[in-house]
């Protein structure tokens, strides 16, 4: 693969001497087309710009191949995801999720009455297909899908997905979260929401596209689902600002910044994981911007490593084999990270 160095990207240091490794941001972003779009429309923000919703709402709808009708725009895909636990919670029941995965969202399912099924994952630290499937019952509202896996990292096959959402009674809605699959160079499952009228998909501008602070991600599903989950956002399509919108337009435009992203991420992934190898860190194989690893045969005080060093990481996700996960930086954050923790 071609080295891309990042100075390519000409993206800016942050001043604050901290290092930011545990929200799987990108470091590289916003993009140059993003960040021109930021500063050349500041001015009319002092207009609603009604026109600006049915653009976005237009371009990513292109970028997926899909109908307008079949987009919901949301400040990050949180509020996406918490309006599909509000939807689902009108009528009681279970829902399934893979453990661990990522799950701060369901807290609102969790206050709304939905009990919650946790499946294990396979030993491998991949979303057991089979046993999701075991745990979905006449009451299950809803399954969870995060694929790429956050923390584990780790890709369900596209046909294997396939099946087993073709498998599940169309009243249980099947939620996919595709925040990582840019890193991928797997499809999105956005071709079956108008076949399945169960399937929602969800995707963000938070992570290969570098928005994270801009606040943008939407879902895609079939035109009753998009209607149902509108009437539950009191500010539709518009709790997003136009300055996002416009960067968002901007970045899918942006084809070089994306794929040079993903192979700095790449190249930085293959030093990290070596690195954290000679460190005996066990590591699972990563189709995403962080990489899950074990701290069970490393003999230092990781976490206090960590902070003598002012870097941000992640928890332990699994006590049993002190499973953590560390966000891919920039390489001179790695090298920083590395050299804190040997
Ligand atoms: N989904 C997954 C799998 C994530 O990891 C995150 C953030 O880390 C989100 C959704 C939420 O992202 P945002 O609200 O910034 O779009």
């Amino acid at each position: 693969s071609p080295l891309v160095s990042d100075k390519s990207i000409n993206s800016f240091e942050n001043d604050t001497n901290l290092i930011f490794l545990r929200s799987n941001e990108n470091p590289y972003g916003p993009s140059p087309l993003a960040r021109k779009a930021f500063t050349e429309n500041v001015n009319i923000s002092n207009r609603y710009n009604w026109d600006i919703e049915a653009k976005i709402i237009s371009a990513i709808a292109l970028k997926n191949s899909v109908k307008d009708e079949n987009i919901l725009l949301g400040a990050g895909s949180t509020e996406i995801l918490d309006l599909v636990a509000k939807f689902v919670s009108l009528e009681k029941g279970n829902y399934v999720i893979a453990d661990p995965s990522y799950d701060y969202w369901t807290v609102t399912l969790d206050n709304l009455g939905l009990t919650k099924n946790r499946v294990p994952l396979t030993t491998d630290k991949k979303i057991n297909l089979q046993a999701m499937l075991e745990a979905v019952n006449q009451n299950t509202k809803l399954v969870y899908i995060c694929n790429p896996n956050n923390p584990t990292g780790t890709i369900c096959e596209r046909e294997a997905l396939i099946e087993f959402v073709t498998t599940i009674q169309q009243n249980t809605i099947i939620l996919i979260d595709e925040a990582y699959l840019e890193f991928t160079k797997q499809q999105s499952l956005s071709n079956l929401v108008n076949d399945h009228k169960n399937i929602i998909i969800v995707k963000t501008f938070s992570k290969i596209y570098g928005l994270a602070g801009a606040r943008i991600g939407y879902a895609i599903a079939n035109k009753t689902i998009i209607d149902n989950l509108a009437n539950l956002q009191s500010n539709t399509n518009n709790s997003v600002s136009v300055l996002s919108k416009l960067a968002a337009i901007a970045s899918l435009k942006d084809d070089k910044f994306v794929s040079n992203c993903y192979l700095l991420n790449e190249n930085v992934k293959q030093y990290t994981i070596s690195e954290l190898k000679k460190l005996n860190c066990e590591c699972v194989s990563s189709n995403t911007n962080f990489i899950y690893f074990s701290l069970a045969k490393y003999n230092k005080d990781y976490f206090k490593q960590l902070e003598d060093n002012k870097i941000q990481g992640g928890r332990i996700y699994e006590e049993q084999g002190k499973w953590t996960r560390i966000t891919i930086g920039k390489l001179s954050e790695m090298e920083k990270f590395i050299k804190a923790i040997q």
